[in-house]
């Protein structure tokens, strides 16, 4: 019987009795930066065959809000026309920062560098974004409105290391629908060149030559295991590996304690195995993106997050996903928001958060026993807060005077532990290390001849839910899909 195909094992060339088909560069997955990856070789005189494990392309991009993060050199043409300038200096600060420890500089210059550019070949695509800024403190813009804060530019320590811009571009859509028209726009794109798409085409394993130059890839189309020939390569953009709960468990078990996996089903790992089988160094495989959308309503942002100690532990101005990931770093087993009963707005009708109310009180003594902290702590929490932010200060967590108010009664508080109903979505954030052209590299830092990632298969700009910030995950993936996507069309 003959052996399994699987990711983790390539094929060597020797064992390739026939080639069923011959292209030059051979993309894996239809979604973000499949499109833009197969659409940039194309341009750049290619032959290119997509190979889509689903029925249709979109992957996750299709089901996210397609914020795309832009900006610098001076501006998009949407900050211009908003009268905003946006100094390339101030996104790559911003981005080294957000990205932690593990920002990678070159690839941060290299987007940073390439953003405006960028934002015009998403319109020359066709995609439409408005020359407006939606205000309100959101998730999305649930307007055809462009531009939104989408990370913590505004809030302590980002606001003192660059200066804010907002640079979350939204489609020009109503409600939470740019995900597909990108992805609609995209495939319209793939689909007026000559590009050969196969769907339910499963890439199965890479295959490689004595040089372990990758020469091709394993796909099954129709129950049948077919060779196909890369001449100039292979460019995995499979999407990460959030699906795959045995990868989570061995390289993120952290993201485990959030509620629910977000992506498509096929986000399981597989481009990151071919890409690691054959030498190809997987990084920051812990962290990923985790959030707690406790607004809007955005009132709530006036009330204090604190742990089973009723301590707070964040400035409760920043992004959601900062936010959620502190969450999930907290001690002890509770996270509650306490604020004033005012505050509590449209939470009803607008949160996608599902925390229940935990207590409620006329006095913070009362809120505290319902909540079951130690004696004192809430209050004297609360009390501290309150006398600073009756000066507009927050001497603690500096969090911005915009949402500083003291917290009155009748006091509430929500249920924001991990693992008791709030919502806390996640998807990961580590991949295959690449150059910023897209190029994989062992952990040497050597290139793999023949083999290139982009998207979530690859750990690209956003490398922390410490401070993720919306749009990085499209515009990453877009982005480095095209960078890989002329970088295998170059190759001889
Ligand atoms: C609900 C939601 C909202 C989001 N909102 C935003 C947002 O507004 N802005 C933002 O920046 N990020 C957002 N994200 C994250 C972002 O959508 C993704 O990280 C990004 O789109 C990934 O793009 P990609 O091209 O790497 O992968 P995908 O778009 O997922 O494409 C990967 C494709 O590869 C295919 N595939 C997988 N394995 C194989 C295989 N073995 N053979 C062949 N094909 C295969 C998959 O079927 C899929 O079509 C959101 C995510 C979700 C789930």
């Amino acid at each position: 019987m003959n052996e399994k195909t699987t990711p983790s094992k390539p094929r060597h060339v020797r064992d390739v009795s026939e080639w069923h088909k011959t292209t030059d560069v051979a993309v894996i997955g239809f979604g973000g930066a499949g499109s833009c990856a197969a659409i940039e070789a194309a341009d750049a005189g290619s032959r290119v065959m997509i190979f889509e494990a689903a029925s249709a392309s979109g992957g996750s991009t299709a089901l996210s809000s397609a914020e795309v993060y832009m900006g610098g050199n001076g501006g998009t043409r949407v900050q211009r026309e908003c009268g905003l300038e946006d100094k390339s200096e101030d996104m790559y600060n911003y981005l080294m920062q957000a990205g932690g420890d593990f920002a990678d500089s070159a690839k941060v210059k290299n987007y940073v560098d390439g953003s405006v550019d960028h934002f015009d070949w998403l319109v020359s695509m066709g995609a439409k974004y408005k020359n407006s800024i939606y205000n309100e403190r959101a998730i999305m813009a649930m307007t055809d409105d462009c531009l939104l804060y989408t990370g913590s530019e505004k809030a302590w320590p980002y606001r003192d290391i660059a200066k804010p811009c907002p640079r979350g571009h939204n489609l020009e859509v109503e409600g939470d629908n740019g995900g597909p028209m990108l992805m609609g726009i995209l495939t319209e794109q793939v689909e007026s060149r000559d590009i050969n798409v196969h769907y339910d085409s499963r890439a199965l394993t890479l295959i490689v030559d004595d040089s372990n130059s990758v020469v091709g890839i394993v796909v099954r189309i129709d129950q049948q295991e077919l060779n196909i020939k890369a001449e100039k390569g292979v460019i995995l953009c499979a999407g990460g590996f959030v699906m795959n709960e045995e990868m989570l468990k061995k390289y993120a078990p952290s993201l485990l304690k959030a509620s629910i996996p977000i992506g498509n089903p096929n986000d399981t790992g597989f481009g990151i195995k071919m890409g690691m089988s054959v030498g190809g160094a997987a990084i920051n495989m812990h962290d990923g993106f985790v959030t707690l959308p406790y607004y809007p309503p955005s009132s709530l942002t006036y009330g204090i997050l604190v742990n089973a100690s009723g301590q707070r532990f964040i400035n409760e101005d920043c992004y959601h996903g900062r936010v959620g990931y502190h969450c999930l770093q907290q001690p002890g087993d509770r996270i509650y928001l306490v604020f004033s009963a005012e505050d509590f707005g449209e939470y009803e009708t607008q949160s996608y958060l599902n925390a229940d109310i935990a207590g409620t009180g006329e006095t913070l003594c009362e809120l505290e026993e319902e909540l079951g902290l130690p004696n004192g702590v809430l209050q004297n929490t609360v009390e501290t807060y309150n006398i600073n932010a009756a000066k507009g200060e927050d001497p603690l967590l500096h969090k911005s005077d915009e949402w500083l108010k003291p917290i009155k009664a009748p006091f509430a508080a929500l249920d924001c532990t991990p693992g008791r109903g709030a919502f806390y979505p996640y998807f990961t954030l580590g991949g295959l290390d690449t150059l910023p052209s897209g190029e994989v590299v062992t952990s040497n830092g050597d290139v793999i001849p023949g083999l290139y990632a982009a998207g979530r298969t690859a750990c690209g700009i956003p490398r922390t839910g410490a401070c993720y910030s919306s749009g990085l995950s499209v515009g990453d993936a877009t982005f480095t899909g095209r960078m890989a996507g002329k970088q295998a069309a170059k190759r001889k």
